[in-house]
């Protein structure tokens, strides 16, 4: 078995961050990446709102530039998937057991991200980027002037539908039930806004459009009468799923799975740390992935300094 100063599990923004901190800080360091190194934002085709890229960026670009960050700092990739962390015998340390191997470590760093749920319907993942959105602080701003849906009923949801208002000239809800569970105060700006357009009880039954988003197509559950929007984008706002399977049971987490971590990235297990979208109380953006795995890495610094 392979010992390491640190072992960083996920090798998105927030893994590949942390990582070129703790190489740079001459720490003995591997990531593991289960896919590709780069994580969710590769799903998309560019980012706009990373600090430093006032023309934008492409994920590939921006991902490319910090996997060779973190390779000059000597910090090691390995493709490999965590599957769950143990105590190393009696002792401070950390076992990672992958499908490959075993990785000693002192500390661990859980950047395992998370995932947006979808709907489920065909053309949904072939038209993210081209009019399907699970962000609408990444994309909203694409929709100047144009006619869009949300999904969801929650406070995201919510939100996000009130922060489209600033962009699109027609902001459609679509929610399966007849209220809404987000704030009151939210959906009563909702209510009050002239281009938001509630539909209750109603689900997306189809999304249609070659190249890119052209309509959907929507189903009342209770009087089963269908209509079509010719929305360019579509906003689905249905939760996430944080990415937390290898320290199930290990770390604390809360009532959605997110990893429950103090203002230093700490987790209630000596030695571990997490940062990026598994965390709970995170905005769900590169750069504060990028911010929390800075800081999990100088924590997890201070902590090994300390470390008998
Ligand atoms: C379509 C889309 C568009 C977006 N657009 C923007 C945007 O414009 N601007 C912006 O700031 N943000 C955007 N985001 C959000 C941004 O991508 C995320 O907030 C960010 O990627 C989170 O980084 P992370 O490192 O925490 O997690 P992730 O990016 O989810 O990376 C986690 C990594 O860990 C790996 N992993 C998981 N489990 C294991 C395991 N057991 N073993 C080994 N590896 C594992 C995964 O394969 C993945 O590579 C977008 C997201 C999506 C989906």
């Amino acid at each position: 078995m392979t010992k390491h100063d640190v072992v960083i599990i996920g090798a998105g923004p927030a893994g590949l961050a942390a990582a070129i901190y703790t190489g740079r800080a001459r720490l003995n360091t591997v990531v593991l990446e289960k896919g590709l190194p780069g994580g969710q934002i590769l799903i998309t085709d560019w980012v706009e709102n990373y600090p430093g890229f006032p023309d934008g960026i492409a994920p590939f670009d921006l991902i490319e530039s910090f996997r060779k960050q973190v390779l000059k700092f000597g910090a090691v990739l390995a493709s490999d998937a965590a599957k769950s962390i143990r105590p190393d015998g009696g002792g401070p340390d950390w076992i990672v057991q992958t499908v490959k191997a075993e990785y000693g470590a002192r500390a661990v760093i859980v950047a395992t991200g998370a995932q947006y749920r979808r709907l489920g319907l065909p053309n949904e993942g072939r038209l993210i980027g081209r009019g399907v959105s699970y962000c609408a602080t990444c994309d909203g701003a694409f929709f100047r002037d144009r006619e869009i849906a949300v999904v969801g009923g929650g406070d995201t949801a919510l939100m996000e539908a009130h922060y489209l208002t600033n962009f699109a000239s027609t902001v459609h809800i679509i929610h399966r039930r007849d209220r809404f569970r987000g704030t009151k105060i939210l959906q009563e700006r909702l209510f009050d806004c002239p281009k938001v357009k509630i539909h209750w009880d109603t689900v997306v039954e189809e999304i249609g459009g070659a190249e890119n988003l052209e309509s959907i197509a929507l189903r009342n559950v209770k009087t089963q009468e269908r209509i079509t929007l010719p929305v360019e984008g579509l906003f689905v706002s249905i939760g996430m799923n944080p990415t937390n399977e290898a320290v199930k049971g290990l770390v604390e987490t809360n009532d959605w799975g997110e990893i429950v971590v103090d203002t230093r990235m700490a987790t209630n297990r000596p030695g571990i740390y997490a940062a990026g979208d598994v965390v709970c109380s995170t905005p769900h953006q590169v750069a504060t992935a990028v911010g929390t795995g800075v800081h999990a890495a100088m924590s997890a610094g201070q902590y090994l300094s300390g470390y008998k």
